[in-house]
């Protein structure tokens, strides 16, 4: 492979390039959902990013191990050991079993990725269905001198593991200031440090999910189900692990503890994070009563909307903007974004109707297609490979209205090169209600007639044209490009 690819490294807080432990094979791990409730929009925008990531390392030819974990049990409200568990709280809210809760959200969060586009990842593993994994990790943990019990809960010991290793290496704060911002312990507590956090938690009375394991009947703390499945089907070290930013203080911090405290080394080379999706601002979250549902967005039916907009413009909405960097939801923004993708799509649509002519080609497609790649390189910047996409689209256009010429040779490599960047990389489908081909002949026809009445200052009929087209919800635009035309 003679890509140099770099990405950021939130360990290193530097670009780093990328060098899979295994030639050729790449293990990456990914935080998924909770499913104890709908997906918002902020938490596909991690799992797009990822996808984005996932399809580029397979384009470069990596066989690349993919895991995705559904948290099912074992998360409380508060990341630290309090509050209520989640499943149990909203199974008595919704009247269900718990096992019904995760179950109608584990389908509603497929049936939304799948219309984002987003390729499944190559293992799924549930928290529930790693109970002993979970258990056999604690008790090497509770050997290795890391964790103990106290009343049939498991606690890791933070203290213990500062004097081996780093705790703060993900996120680069003191260990003071942690401390500071942490609550002191009461006579009631039964954690012996204020930073330790739990492993297994005793189970009370009204617990509804519960296993047996050696301490109690209890169930495992939220942080142990990563490091126990990355373990299983990655290794002990695997390649990238990855997560939204909001994830590296708590739970990716004590996942780093968990893994070195059992398996005395690091369990990945690479933590990578993305940033979060705000409104006004704002970051969106559940809590905040300012999470999207997917499905309000693609209505339009949420009073912050003006109207409803396809998944595949929102997913290219997303990737519009670098993974690190926050994206801010608007109205504008979305629109803007669906009109690049639109943009986007009419220049795919005409690949198939371009007439090749004798000679070299107007274009040089070495040289786009190597800034295509140097941009992904580069951290997977997917807006600076929108904007190389652009002046290809330029330049289709300008095939199309005969000003620029391409070779049959040229077509073929150009119609390769747009499936590969915009299909398979970016993961970005024609989802136009215009559907079929024969549709878009009948109205490239009809706007072939109009620009002939407009050339020849027959102006009645070319904006009877426009008028009646509109009125039957296709809407004309004269560009640079020539004329564009879109569903309303
Ligand atoms: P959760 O279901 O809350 O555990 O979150 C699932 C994933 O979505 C995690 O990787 C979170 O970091 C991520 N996430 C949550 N809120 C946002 C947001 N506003 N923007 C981007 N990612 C988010
Ligand atoms: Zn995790």
């Amino acid at each position: 492979m003679d890509h140099n690819l770099f990405l950021y490294n939130t360990l290193s807080r530097t670009k780093e390039k990328f060098e899979p432990i295994h030639a050729n094979l790449v293990g990456m791990y990914v935080c998924g959902p909770t499913v104890y409730s709908d997906v918002h929009l902020g938490n596909c925008r991690t799992f797009i990013s990822f996808d984005l990531i996932f399809r580029y390392l397979r384009h470069l030819g990596y066989k690349v191990r993919y895991v995705r974990n559904i948290t099912d049990a074992g998360h409380l409200e508060g990341d630290r050991d309090e509050g209520d568990d989640k499943f149990a709280k909203k199974a008595k809210l919704e009247q269900l079993e718990p096992m019904e809760i995760v179950q109608k959200y584990t389908i509603g969060f497929h049936d939304v990725l799948r219309l984002f586009n987003t390729l499944p990842p190559s293992i799924e593993p549930t928290a529930t269905g790693h109970i002993s994994e979970q258990i056999e990790m604690i008790e090497q943990i509770i050997d290795n001198g890391y964790a103990y019990e106290t009343n049939g809960t498991v606690y890791f010991d933070v203290e213990k593991y500062v004097q081996q290793y780093d705790y703060t290496v993900l996120t680069n704060r003191k260990l003071e200031d942690m401390l500071n911002n942490t609550r002191e312990l009461s006579g009631q507590d039964e954690k012996k440090g204020r930073l330790d956090f739990a492993l297994w938690i005793k189970a009370k009375p009204e617990t509804i999910m519960r296993w047996p394991a050696p301490w109690s009947v209890g169930f495992p703390g939220w942080h142990i189900e990563c490091s126990a499945m990355s373990r299983k089907y990655l290794g002990d070290q695997f390649d990238i692990h990855g997560g939204g930013m909001d994830l590296a203080a708590t739970h990716h911090t004590n996942e780093i503890a968990q893994s070195e405290a059992c398996n005395h080394t690091a369990p990945a080379k690479y933590w990578m994070h993305t940033n979060m999706l705000t409104v006004n601002g704002a970051r969106m979250s559940k809590s905040a009563g300012n999470g999207f549902l997917p499905g309000e967005l693609f209505t339009g039916n949420h009073p912050l909307l003006n109207r409803g907009y396809s998944p595949m413009a929102v997913r290219f909405f997303m990737l519009q903007a670098h993974y690190r960097s926050t994206l801010d939801f608007s109205n504008e923004a979305l629109d803007a974004a669906d009109k690049g993708y639109k943009r986007l799509m009419s220049a795919m649509g005409l690949l198939d109707k371009l007439k090749v002519s004798n000679g070299a080609d107007s274009f040089n497609l070495a040289e786009i297609r190597h800034k295509c790649y140097a941009a992904m390189d580069d951290d997977f910047n997917s807006p600076v490979l929108i904007a190389e996409l652009f002046e290809i689209v330029r330049v289709i256009n300008s095939i199309y209205d005969g000003k620029a010429k391409v070779s049959e040779e040229g077509l073929e490599k150009l119609k390769i090169f747009m499936k590969e960047f915009v299909e398979d990389i970016l993961g970005l489908r024609n989802d136009q209600a215009s559907g079929t081909d024969d549709i878009d002949d009948v109205i490239s026809l009809v706007i072939k007639l109009r620009n002939e009445a407009k050339a020849n200052k027959d102006f009645v009929t070319s904006d009877r044209i426009r008028d009646e087209l509109n009125a039957i919800g296709i809407q004309l635009k004269d560009s640079k490009e020539g004329t564009l035309w879109n569903k309303i």
